[in-house]
Parts: C-alpha cells; structure tokens; sequence
C-alpha cells in the first residue's frame, strides 16, 4: 500500500495480533457502527499516532480519542472494550485535545495490566469515523503490527457517496427536544447507536445542545456536544424521511440500550431501601426465560478470573511442557465433563464439551502455539494468542456456525489459562452466606460452559444474563441443571450491583429488582406452594396412580445406573421402564463381558426390590459413541448403525449382553426391550435369538420381548409388530427427532423438536391403536411422558405407561389422579387436527391447566 495524493496511509496505533473488525467482542465496533477499520490485540503499551493530524476529540476518561488527518478523514481510536467503565484508571493521555501530533507520537499510554483486568478486553480498535466521507480502500494482509510501523490502511475520500446537503437544506425542517436516556450521556456507543438508526433514511439530521450544533454523520461532533444523560437535546432533521428519522434517532436516545458501555458493577454493595430500583420497570426486567423456576436471592456478578499470562517464556523446553500438561488436564476434565452430561442423558451438553476436546486437539492451533513457544512466549501468552488468531479468522466468516466456533475457541482459551495459572482452575468464587438459607442469583453478561462448570449448586438459585438466548449453550447447560436461567436481560441488568436483592422468574421471563414486600411475599409463597406441592406429591408417591374415573396408570422410572434405581425406588416409580444399559458401558475400555451385564443388571434388579424392569439392549451410537467400539465414522450417525442395527456388524456384542441378561435372578419381572426396530422382520429375528440363548442357559424362552417406537416406521406398522412383541415403549425422543427431522442434539432446533407436534401424536395414536389390536400395553419413556401438559394428551391417546426421571415420578403421578380418563380421550382426538405443536401446547393449557 502506497501513499498518493488521493490516499492517507494509516500505521498501527500500538504493537499486536491483528483481528478483524468482526472479531471485536463488543457488538458496536464489530457491525461497523463506529465505523470500517480493523482491531488490534495490543502487545505494546502505548497509542501512537497512526497519521498526522489534530486530535479533534479526546474521552475525559483517556481510554479512546480522534485524530482528524489534513484530508479531513477522522480517525477513531478506541483502547479495550467497555473501558470508560475505568473512569479513567489505567490511563494517561500524553497529549491534549485540540493539539497538532506527528505519526508516532505518543497520545495515549495505557496500564496493561490494569485494563486487562478491569476491563471486558484490552482489543483496541481504529476506525474511520466519517465514513460518510471517508472509505477504506485497502487493508493489511499481515497478522502482527508494529506500533509506529506497519502499515494497516489505506483511506480514500469517499467522493460521490457524501449526502447532497443542498437538497436536505430545501426540504421542510423537523424539530424535537429529547432527553438523554443513555447512561453515562452521548458518549461514543450511543452515539454510533443513533447514526445506525438513519442510515439509509433520506434526511440530514443534526444535534443542538449547549449552544453547540453536530451533525449526526459525525461521531466526533457528536461527542464533542458533552451531553451527559438527563441532557435536553434538540434534533433537527430536513430531507424526504426527516420525521423517521426523527423517530429512530429520538428512539435510539431516549432508551438506555442493550449492551450499554456503562460501568460494570464491582462494589458488593447491598442496596438499603426495598422497593423497585431506579429507572428500572416496575413490573421487573423482562428477558427471555431459558430454564423455568423461581428464585428468590442475592444478586452476584460472575467476574471474569482467567489469569493474565506473562508473555516471556522460562526456556522453551519448560513452556512445551507447560503447555503440554494444561491441555491434557483440559482435555479430562472436558472428558469427565462430557461422561457426566451423557449420564444424565444431556445429550446437547455433551456435545458442547465434546465439541471442545475436538478443538483442542486442533493441529493448526497448537502448531500456532507452539510456534509462538519456539520464538520464546510463555505457553499461556502462546495458547492465548493462538486462540484468538483462530477464533478472529473463524468470527470473520459469514457462516454463523463458525462464529459460534469463535466463541468456543476463545472459551477454551480461558480453561487453559485457568490450568496453567499457578493456583491452577479459578471456579466461580461467591461470597460467604449472608443469613442461613441465604442463595445466589449469579449474573452475567453471558455465561460461557466453562463458566458454569464445578458450580455451587447448593448456592447458586438460578442464572441471569445480559446477552445470549435461550439456545445458547450456558442456556442448555442450565436447563438440564434444572435451575431457572433468564437471558437478554440487556443493560437493565449490568445496571444492578452485587448484593441486590432478586426475584428471577423463569416462568414470567422476568427479573424483579429490589421487590417491594408484596412481590416477595407472593414469589416466596409461590415458591413455598411448590416445595409444599413437591412434598404432597411424594408422600403420595408410592401408591400406585389411577385417573379420576379408574383408569390405571404405570408411573415408572428411566434409570442408567444402580443409584438411579436407588433413587427411583425412594421417588416412587411403580416399576422401571427403561434401563438404558448402554449407559453403564459407555465410557469402559472394552467391550462388556456377558458376566459383566449379569453382575450390573443383578444389582439394580435387586435394589428394585421386586419391581419390574424393563431392560434395554445396548443403545450405541449416534450421540452415544463408545470409544472401545472402534466403529468408522459414519456421515449421518443418527440413521446408521446404533441400537439393534449395530449387531448387523458386532453380533457378539449383543448376544453376550443377552445371554447376561437372561442370567439374572430377579424377584421382579424383568423384561427386554429393543431399540431402533423399524420393521417386524428386525423384531422376529431377535425374538428366535432370544429363544436360541435362552435355550442354550436353560432358562425362560418366553421372556417378555418389547419394541421401542421410536422410528416412524415403526409407528407406522405397529398393528404389525403388536403381533409378535409383548408390548412397546415410545422413545418420544427419537421418534420426535425422526417424524420431524429435527436433530435432537442441535440447539439452534430445539424449540422447535416438539413432542406435541400433531405428526409426533399421530405417530403415538398410530402405536396405541396397532397394539389395541392384539391386546398389547404401551408406555413412553421418552421425555415426553414427564412433561406435564403432554401427561393428559398420551393418557388420552391410549398410553397406560409413563416412564420418567425419578424425580419428575411424584409430579406425574399427581398429575395423572387429576385427569379424566374420557376427557382425556376426547380431547386428545382433537388435537391431531390442530396445526402445530404451539397449538397444541395452548389447547393443553386450556384444557389441562397445570
Ligand atoms: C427416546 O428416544 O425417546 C428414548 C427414550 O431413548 P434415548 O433417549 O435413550 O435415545
Ligand atoms: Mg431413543
């Protein structure tokens, strides 16, 4: 890039790893509202001029400045992201605004160290802040700058693209006064938010205050008005669109904005006066619920604890080793991480973590580190830049998925600096416990998985963030800890300090701060109503269920392990309905043994204490891999070969898991069921298999034999399959994700995988009314059965089996003695004509209100 008389070149304003505008952690900069330019990751400490020019705007708190070069372009420079929140710490302006400075000089330094800290991110950006005038005409390609040398852009006068003011000037003129909403006044984000808000409007529009005029295309003039919030500001609008204009720059001003650049609370101070906090809605936050529940508690700020890593290195051999170490400690904790969730059958959570060990063991990545480690980094400085680079590249393509790659790249980032600091993993710290009793309501702008993992559940009541959405992965995280999660809670919620007192209400979508005494008294009764309900519902747990005109109902338990079936007996399930033997194996270095199945199954037939079980064969596959399975890769693992399809290429697998079933003692019926069946074939075959080895032990050929439904085609021919099986259990997850070709592990999906969609009924009524015709009982273990408003829809459609987490088992039961058996089965018929699963969902509501 050359300097012409048409261009002005621009140099890096501070050493460091260059990133994309995109890749800026701070929404503002990266959609280009300041501006187009680039961003700098800063390994020096001091802005240099990038030009020539005067400084034409200088932050009172020294963190950002404008440079205005002889062409007239005005140059943005903007250090770490959310730092007017410093108030100044950390900085110190070495020139005044108004002042001429040469390219080089110094015009701002900057304590590191500090603002690392304190700050969200020390990324510094440089931007061209007329834009209207001035556009970037060519771009470094290189990954590192030079403070003072390297080249960055090339800037060019935009030329036709300026706006003919001469036509604005003869259109109408439009006025308003408004007042300053945004916290902290016009500084440079609400700006930029405001001169968003016209862009593409045919209208020039200029701010009066103070006896001082800025046009709105000019941030530097806007900031340069001083206007703190509370300021009446006068808005002047001509052109074609001056009163939308109008209406979008007075929108954009009088709100306090989502992601506001404020400053974040970091006092714990508990707030004196009870009653609606300042400035904020009467009727609480509103957010969007992630997780249901309701929890009354303290307000606590997850503060960031990754260590700041030295960049020098202590030898290369050391800082390899180091290195080395932290991502084998990463890499089992994310494994022991991954285990626990499929255990729990969160199945979109272990993908999270197991997506996270696949990048780990990027190549590129550790090339890049190691690289760095060999040119003398410390292996944290090493892996940290590393992460980034990657993270930059992947956030600047335009494939979304990518972009959320970035963010788990940069969250991975964090685990290793945490393992590598010298204390080793920072978990969450809370403050001590008020009073007895007393829970944390923990806040974020966005929780990372990392965030959340090793959290105190014993005190933390429920989750709430600024940003994310309820598909995020913090979101899944929480759901499936079964604590309440708000999110996009904007900076209503950044405005609340540690120590506020909360009601976060997942099921309202709303966060109440500083609740007067009536508001606290209804949650803590709400809350009180539920425990006392969950208690009332035990107590009556271990009877069996009935509706309320007679008609029985099996309240069982999924299990995956002997304390599962501990657990089930003490919530009491009438039986087990699903065992998911796989889960016992999973993470095993071989395949089990026939002794192995026999010694497993033994226990939990005998924890049931003469219960039934209904015994699953192994489930491999798909979401639930088995490292000593060693099985190739498959395109579309979900329709390949797991459950009874796996034994087409390891048939001893399955018949060893057989022949140590058909070994167990057990005081109770114990019965097999059969995964992923899709034609009566399949299930004949099994059935001769099942004779032959029960033949070759010498024990009962004629154990109970079941097929799970949950392969439309299944559904499809159950009248078929209802001939030769004893009865059949709905794997609604499965047979949701199949009928609407939903993933079930993709979270961008999840609303929408439903088991109420009518075509997931119709399959249900499908497999109700095939058994009907040979006498045969069906249940659902899939995790429709525990959804309350699904309970009164599969008793209507002829389901006498529900089959759930031990824990959902009182609710269930509780909920089934309060149903119509004939209501249940005319309402039911209706719903298969409805259009939806959210029309479904509202005649529920309607006609069962939980
Ligand atoms: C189901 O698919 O609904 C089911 C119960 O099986 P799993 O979740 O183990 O696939
Ligand atoms: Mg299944």
């Amino acid at each position: 890039m050359a300097e012409t008389s048409e261009t002005l070149l621009l140099r890096a304003p501070v050493s460091g790893v260059l990133l994309p505008l995109a890749a800026v952690p701070d929404p503002v900069f990266a959609d280009g509202m300041f501006g187009d330019g680039l961003a700098i990751d800063p390994l020096s400490d001091t802005l240099v001029a990038p030009c020539d020019g005067t400084i034409v705007h200088l932050a009172a708190t020294g963190h950002a400045l404008t440079l205005q070069a002889p062409c007239g372009a005005q140059v943005l420079l903007h250090v770490g992201i959310d730092t007017v929140s410093l108030r100044g710490e950390g900085f110190a302006p070495c020139v005044a605004q108004g002042a001429a400075v040469r390219q080089g000089d110094a015009l701002i330094r900057f304590d590191v160290d500090r603002v690392a800290q304190q700050a969200s991110s020390l990324v510094t950006v440089m931007a061209i802040a007329n834009g209207d005038a001035f556009t970037v005409a060519g771009r470094t390609g290189a990954a590192q700058a030079d403070a003072g040398r390297t080249v960055l852009l090339q800037v060019r006068a935009a030329g036709a693209a300026a706006p003919a003011q001469e036509d604005h000037a003869s259109a109408a003129e439009q006025r308003r006064t408004v007042t300053l909403a945004c916290p902290g006044g016009l500084h440079a984000r609400p700006a930029a938010r405001a001169r968003e808000a016209a862009r593409g409007l045919d209208a020039a529009v200029a701010l009066h205050y103070g006896g001082r005029q800025a046009s709105l295309a000019s941030l530097v003039s806007l900031l340069g008005l001083a206007a703190d919030e509370g300021a009446a500001v006068e808005l002047v609008a001509t052109g074609r669109d001056a009163g939308a204009a109008l209406d979008a720059v007075a929108y954009e001003l009088q709100r306090a904005g989502v992601g506001e650049e404020e400053p974040v609370p970091t006092v714990a101070a508990p707030i004196a006066q009870p009653g609606p906090g300042a400035g904020l809605p009467a009727d609480g936050i509103p957010g969007v619920a992630a997780a249901p529940g309701i929890a009354i508690g303290t307000l606590h700020w997850w503060r960031e604890t990754t260590p700041e890593p030295a960049e020098a290195g202590q030898g290369i051999a050391a800082e390899r080793e180091a290195l080395r170490a932290a991502l084998a400690a990463i890499d089992a904790q994310l494994a022991h991480e991954s285990e626990a969730a499929t255990a729990r059958r969160a199945g979109a959570e272990a993908g999270i973590f197991a997506m996270h060990r696949a990048l780990l063991e990027d190549p590129a990545l550790q090339a890049a580190a190691e690289t760095m480690i060999a040119a003398g980094k410390s292996a944290g400085f090493a892996w940290r830049e590393a992460t980034r680079a990657e993270a930059a590249m992947l956030s600047a393509m335009a494939d979304r998925r990518m972009a959320e790659r970035a963010a788990d790249l940069l969250d991975l980032g964090k685990r290793v600096l945490r393992a590598l600091a010298p204390a080793g993993s920072a978990p969450v710290q809370l403050p001590a416990p008020a009073a007895d009793g007393d829970v944390i309501v923990l806040a974020a702008g966005e929780f990372t998985p990392s965030d959340l993992t090793g959290l105190d559940r014993t005190r933390v009541a429920a989750l709430v963030m600024a940003r994310g959405g309820p598909t995020s992965h913090a979101a899944i995280i929480a759901r499936q800890l079964g604590i309440p999660c708000l999110v996009a809670l904007g900076s209503a919620l950044e405005r609340l300090q540690d120590g506020t007192p909360v009601i976060a209400d997942g099921d309202s979508a709303r966060l109440h701060a500083c609740p007067d005494a009536h508001l606290l008294a209804a949650a803590a009764s709400a809350v009180r109503l539920r425990a006392q309900q969950r208690e009332a519902d035990l107590r009556a747990a271990h009877a069996a269920a009935s509706t309320r005109d007679g008609v029985p109902i099996e309240v069982a338990a999924n299990i995956g392990s002997l304390d599962d079936a501990r657990n089930a007996v003490a919530h009491g399930a009438d039986a087990v309905g699903l065992l998911r033997t796989e889960l016992l194996f999973l993470h095993g270095d071989a395949a089990p043994a026939a002794a192995d199945h026999t010694a497993s199954c033994q226990a939990i037939a005998d924890a049931l204490q003469g219960r039934s079980a209904i015994v699953r064969t192994l489930d491999i596959g798909a979401d639930k891999d088995a490292a000593w399975l060693h099985l190739p890769a498959e395109d579309n693992p979900a329709l390949g070969l797991r459950g009874v399809r796996l034994a087409q290429v390891r048939p001893q697998l399955l018949d060893d898991q057989l022949r140590g079933l058909l070994a167990v003692r057990a005081s109770g019926p114990l019965r097999i069921l059969l995964p992923m069946v899709s034609e009566v074939g399949e299930l004949l075959a099994w059935r001769e298999r099942i004779r032959a080895l029960a033949a070759e032990a010498g024990t009962d050929p004629e154990i109970e034999v079941g097929v799970m439904i949950e392969v439309p085609s299944a559904a499809l021919l159950a009248d078929q399959l209802a001939e030769h099986a004893d009865f059949f259990s709905i794997g609604t997850n499965d047979l949701t994700q199949y009928t609407l070709a939903i993933d079930r592990c993709q979270p961008e999906l999840a609303a929408r995988m439903d088991g109420l969609h009518p075509a997931v009924l119709r399959m249900i009524a499908a497999t109700t009314e095939g058994a009907a015709r040979h006498g045969r009982w069906v249940g659902v273990c899939g995790a429709l059965a525990g959804d309350p408003l699904a309970v009164p829809v599969l008793v209507g459609l002829g389901v006498t089996e529900l089959s759930v987490d031990a824990g959902l088992v009182p609710g269930v039961k509780a909920r089934v003695r309060a149903l119509s058996h004939a209501d249940c089965r005319q309402r039911a018929g209706e719903l298969l004509r409805l259009p939806s699963a959210a029309a479904v969902r509202d005649a529920c509501r309607r006609y069962w209100p939980a």
